[in-house]
């Protein structure tokens, strides 16, 4: 392992908690009135900030998240305008949108703009996926994904375990990911909010370990594993053997709706560890 190099990503929440959709897992729901932060459009010169911030904390990727269902002209103008901005400052950081259901046109635009990868989750398997939204279709997300890879963006693709669903819909949203063959693979571990009407995530720190080394296994040509939401959460202070088990990406500082650990606490854990830090995609 002490060759590998460790790909850090940041996320930028430029729009909070305004979406109409009812994924049971999700504080930006309206629905839930979860106890967040809510905004329409992040300040631009806000974002700069914390786009320069990512970058000096070793991050090479950015990710501009909004929360709708989907892109509409007036996100894809904001997202475009956002993408504009930071490429112009030349930082180094590979951008990245994630920004709901988006068409080929829309995915065509933001890549005109800066955008170089796009993040869009199956969140679970096809067959679980009702239990967990009704709001619009696991068949939409598969959509947008295969419109990323036809846009020629990047396509980032993952999910979230600890739902409450079984294996077998592990297995099915895993190979489902194949088929669609993501650059780089999300993992995600849900983190309980009162507000939200799932149970808490029931998943084992032994368990979500073998989830990880599960998703290298299905996705050998996925060039990163990245552990995002919930890293803290499930793997506590000891969380760098998530390494051991195929993981070789992090997403540092803070999630969309919770707060992170330190980015130079967790710089450190990597180096300590002997591994480097991806300076170049
Ligand atoms: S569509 Fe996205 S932002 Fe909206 S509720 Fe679902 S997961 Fe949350």
């Amino acid at each position: 392992m002490k060759d590998k190099t460790i790909f850090l990503c940041a996320i930028c929440n430029i729009n909070s908690g305004t979406c109409n959709e009812d994924c049971k897992f999700c504080s930006q729901s309206v629905r839930y009135k979860a106890d967040i932060e809510r905004y329409k459009q992040k300040p631009i010169g806000d974002i700069l900030e914390e786009a320069r911030a990512a970058r000096k904390n070793g991050a090479l990727g950015f990710c501009l998240v909004t929360s709708n269902k989907g892109l509409d002209d007036k996100v894809l103008e904001f997202v475009s305008e956002v993408a504009y901005t930071i490429e112009k400052e030349k930082l180094g950081l590979r951008l990245i949108a994630c920004n709901g259901t988006a068409t080929k046109e829309q995915l065509l635009e933001l890549k005109k703009n800066g955008i170089k990868a796009y993040n869009h989750n199956l969140e679970t398997s096809r067959e679980f996926y009702p239990k967990i939204c009704s709001t619009h279709s696991w068949e939409e997300r598969f959509a947008t994904c295969q419109n990323v890879n036809e846009a020629g963006l990047v396509l980032i693709s993952g999910g979230i375990f600890g739902l409450g669903e079984t294996h077998t819909d592990r297995l099915s949203m895993l190979n489902s990911l194949k088929e669609l063959d993501p650059t780089s693979v999300p993992i995600n571990f849900y983190h309980h909010n009162p507000a939200l009407h799932l149970q808490p995530n029931p998943l084992t720190r032994e368990e979500a370990l073998q989830l990880v080394r599960l998703t290298r296994q299905t996705l050998p040509n996925a060039q990163r594993i990245m552990v995002a939401g919930g890293r803290e959460l499930m793997f506590g202070e000891n969380w760098s053997e998530i390494f051991d088990y195929g993981a070789n990406s992090i997403v540092i500082g803070n999630y969309l709706t919770t707060p992170g650990a330190k980015p130079e606490k967790d710089k450190e854990v990597i180096e300590k560890l002997g591994l480097k830090i991806a300076t170049k995609v």
